[in-house]
């Protein structure tokens, strides 16, 4: 039986895990922190017994089909649709922004194709060229939806100005015109019955997995296996050589509240003046429990220092430049393979980690697998 390490125990670890352990491999998984799940950790909050999910929300959609049976496999999954709403100078609003949104801001009554109309006169056509979000976002919606909805928003997440992103952010045109305010397209959507990390443990329940908690894996460590699944920050396995890739941290205040403090799971807030992003309550993200108290997080955005907890790569040019270096490295490293969002340096939704971090498993078995026959 060969050992293999492998260095997070979040949903790339676990998968990568579960699909070696299968094979006949014997898998050691190291954590820095001390519980398994990475950041899609959910616990009961002790006062309150609502179910929260510790490192920000997380809402399951996939067109996956696979892996939406993969994840159905190992947890109940209850239906759970993501509605959000944005309080933006004194009023609230149905995001991402439809129909509601546009008659409610302007005080109209158009049916979609005059909401089509009337948006595309609102406009700022002189940019032909869109570089920056700013152009970009003006370009499609015009000046009084950008401020209302993009414009501090956008600010508090990334802390600069949306002049300073680059236009490709805001892809496509960011409207819906009809009444659809379903934050997501995809086929598959909802909430696992007892949280994630429930799943989580099952996926790591196989006689030849061992977790090891609060142990950060070291890169030395390496020559004692016969492979390295490494999930943790890409920059910190070679010792930060390049400097630190840039990341935006979270901080959340909780609070706790009896019955119902905003009615929602998600309030986003756009203006510049409230220092938050967002408040979620999180016993909306569990509606079939009934609890009486109610926890909720103010989620603060800034940026990450050397002893924060990274959680969205920035990716602008000085990144880039830096990742082309640490890449040429991982390619270079033998006999580890990097995964996942933090040893590959991107944001990943949780059903395109697991996709991945099948086919990454998959790969390996088929390799190692011709070479031993
Ligand atoms: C605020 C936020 C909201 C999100 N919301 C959604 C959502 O609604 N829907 C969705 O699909 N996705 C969402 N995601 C994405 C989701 O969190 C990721 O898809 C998922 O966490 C990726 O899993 P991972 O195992 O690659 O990384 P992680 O979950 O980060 O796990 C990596 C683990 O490695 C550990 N580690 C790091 N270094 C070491 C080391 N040297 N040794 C040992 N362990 C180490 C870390 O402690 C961590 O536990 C969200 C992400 C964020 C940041």
């Amino acid at each position: 039986m060969q050992d293999i390490a492998i260095a997070g125990a979040g949903l790339s670890g676990a998968v990568i895990a579960r699909e070696l352990a299968k094979a006949g491999y014997r898998v050691t998984v190291f954590e820095s922190r001390n519980h398994v799940a990475g950041n899609c950790h959910t616990q009961r909050d002790s006062e309150t017994g609502v179910m929260v999910h510790v490192y920000g929300p997380h809402i399951f959609h996939t067109d996956d089909r696979e892996v939406w049976d993969y994840v159905n496999s190992f947890e109940r999954f209850l239906p759970y649709q993501n509605r959000v709403k944005t309080t933006s100078q004194g009023r609230v609003y149905s995001l991402p922004i439809n129909l509601l949104t546009i008659n409610q801001f302007f005080g109209k009554t158009l049916r979609p194709d005059e909401a089509k109309d009337f948006i595309a006169s609102r406009a700022d056509t002189s940019i032909t060229e869109p570089v920056t979000f700013e152009d970009q976002a003006l370009r499609f919606v015009g000046p009084e939806l950008y401020e209302a909805f993009f414009k501090g928003y956008t600010q508090k997440q990334w802390g600069c100005s949306p002049t300073e992103l680059p236009a490709s952010i805001l892809k496509r045109l960011p409207v819906r015109f009809n009444y659809d305010d379903n934050y997501f397209f995809h086929a598959y959507q909802g909430m696992p019955e007892k949280g994630y990390t429930a799943m989580i443990e099952r996926i790591f329940d196989h006689e030849n997995i061992s977790i090891k908690l609060s142990t950060p894996f070291e890169r030395s460590w390496k020559q004692h296996y016969a492979h390295v699944f490494y999930s943790g920050p890409l920059d910190a396995y070679f010792g930060h050589e390049f400097g630190r890739l840039g990341y935006r941290t979270l901080d959340f205040e909780r609070f706790t509240y009896e019955g119902d403090y905003q009615g929602c799971a998600v309030m986003n807030y756009g203006d510049l003046d409230v220092p938050y992003t967002r408040i979620t309550e999180h016993k909306h993200f569990s509606p079939w429990e009934k609890h009486e108290g109610s926890v909720c997080y103010r989620e603060f955005s800034r940026a990450c220092g050397a002893d924060d907890i990274p959680y969205y790569p920035i990716r602008l040019v000085k990144e880039k430049e830096q990742l082309a270096a640490y890449e040429e490295h991982a390619r270079r490293e033998t006999g580890v393979t990097f995964v996942g969002r933090l040893g590959t340096y991107r944001y990943l939704d949780m059903d395109v980690t697991i996709r991945e971090a099948l086919d990454q498993a998959r790969a390996f078995l088929a390799t190692n697998q011709r070479k031993s026959a």
